[in-house]
């Protein structure tokens, strides 16, 4: 059972059986060199130790080979991106062929839009839900643009019911049964990045594919933190960056996924470049492109090898451990901070954040009453790294690779002593 005791958690991480990854790890330190409490691993992930070791091994191969890095270097960079298929592929629940890494998410959702949103006269819509994230919002709406279509005619939103933060699934299927349709795309998040709620993906898919829509998910907020079986639920396609529960730096190579059945559509318009033609005539440079068969065929450049050598690292990562135990450590910790906070007495603070473990990560986003600014100043100050949306939410996300429960039991202290004095 758990208690309030500082003991539990000390306890509790003793028995963690994840404990070791905290120390590979860059945990940030304050002046008086006490880590903070970092809880923004949903925004950028911190550093694995490894990284360094990855990333040098190629500015040294870079160094002794120059060029004949991409066939001689100890992981020639030619087929460098291939290093992380399976690895990115199992936390997706994606066939290897099925997935890959490459250019940066927002990119990736436009290259699977063009091919994947095909609007007719009668089906030209796109389902998304409220107050998705805003690049997500500008690319849905500058690629309905661009097919001629109004958005504020195209853009279907989801909104919670009136009084409601969170969207409930019986009414997205609802929506669908209603406008499918009408629908061309359903494109919504995996998880919400302001209220941190999952989605029920499966369902959403079923429903969609009834209707004979197309379905893709922006899985930002999902990747690394929640349980993912894309193939299995038949999505059509999927993006995602790496920083956040990823931790492969600041503005590190994305993943994308297209389902099987996609695999040798070459129907499908797409915007084409060398690095997804056939690898066997690539180097022939002749003029007609002949995709790669699978998600491989949709890349477009020589991808970054220092930014991949980077998640690699961290992907080895997630490797050793396995989602499975990530996930079982994420819901225990998560429900602790959430059991800490519903403790704390006062009636100023709620949880937007779904109280079903399998309808959220490991964020919980918090609602306080007569918030303002200086309260998330002042923890701040008291070693606190979270992060804050105005009016009134601070989001948290304690992280199960290297988030322990002393660091959630030190929260929830600091935050109980700032919620009874600042007013
Ligand atoms: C973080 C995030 C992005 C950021 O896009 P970049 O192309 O990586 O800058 C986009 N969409 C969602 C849903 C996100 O959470």
């Amino acid at each position: 059972m758990m208690n309030t005791s500082n003991n539990y958690a000390l306890e509790m991480d003793q028995k963690d059986p994840l404990r070791q990854y905290r120390d590979e790890f860059y945990i940030p330190l304050q002046s008086d060199n006490r880590p903070y409490l970092y809880f923004c691993g949903n925004s950028l992930g911190l550093q694995p130790k490894k990284i360094r070791a990855y990333v040098e091994q190629e500015l040294l191969d870079w160094q002794n080979l120059g060029v004949e890095g991409h066939f001689h270097a100890k992981n020639p960079w030619m087929p460098y991106h291939a290093l992380l298929t399976e690895k990115m592929a199992s936390i997706v629940g994606g066939h290897s062929k099925e997935v890959v890494v490459m250019n940066t998410l927002t990119v990736n959702l436009h290259l699977m839009m063009v091919s994947f949103y095909r609007p007719t006269s009668k089906r030209f819509k796109i389902l998304m839900e409220y107050s998705a994230f805003p690049s997500d919002q500008y690319a849905v709406q500058s690629q309905v643009k661009y097919h001629g279509y109004d958005p504020e005619e195209a853009i279907i939103e989801l909104i919670p019911r009136e009084g409601e933060t969170l969207l409930r699934t019986e009414d997205i299927l609802q929506t669908l049964e209603e406008k499918g349709d009408e629908i061309a795309l359903v494109m919504m998040g995996g998880v919400n990045y302001y209220t941190g709620q999952y989605f029920e993906l499966e369902k959403i898919t079923k429903k969609a594919k009834e209707k004979q829509c197309t379905v893709g998910f922006d899985l930002a907020h999902a990747v690394g933190n929640v349980p993912l079986k894309l193939h299995d639920w038949q999505v059509d396609f999927a993006v995602w960056c790496s920083y956040k529960y990823l931790n492969s730096g600041p503005g590190g190579i994305a993943g994308c996924f297209v389902h099987q059945r996609h695999e040798k559509r070459d129907d499908l318009p797409r915007f084409a470049g060398w690095w997804g033609h056939d690898q066997s005539s690539r180097f022939l440079m002749g003029p007609d492109f002949h995709p790669m068969s699978g998600a491989e065929g949709w890349q477009l450049s020589n991808p970054p090898i220092l930014p991949l050598a980077a998640l690699n690292a961290s992907l080895s990562l997630f490797e050793e451990v396995g989602m499975p135990a990530l996930i079982q450590k994420s819901r225990h910790l998560t429900a602790y901070m959430e059991y800490l906070l519903k403790e704390i007495d006062t009636n100023r603070i709620s949880l937007i954040t779904p109280a079903d473990p399998t309808q959220r990560g490991c964020q919980l986003s918090i609602r306080v009453k007569e918030a303002n600014k200086t309260l998330f100043q002042t923890i701040t100050q008291k070693g606190v790294i979270a992060d804050w949306r105005e009016p009134d939410v601070i989001r948290v996300a304690p992280v199960p690779l290297y988030n322990s429960y002393e660091d959630v039991y030190q929260f929830a202290q600091i935050l109980q002593e700032e919620v009874k004095s600042n007013r």
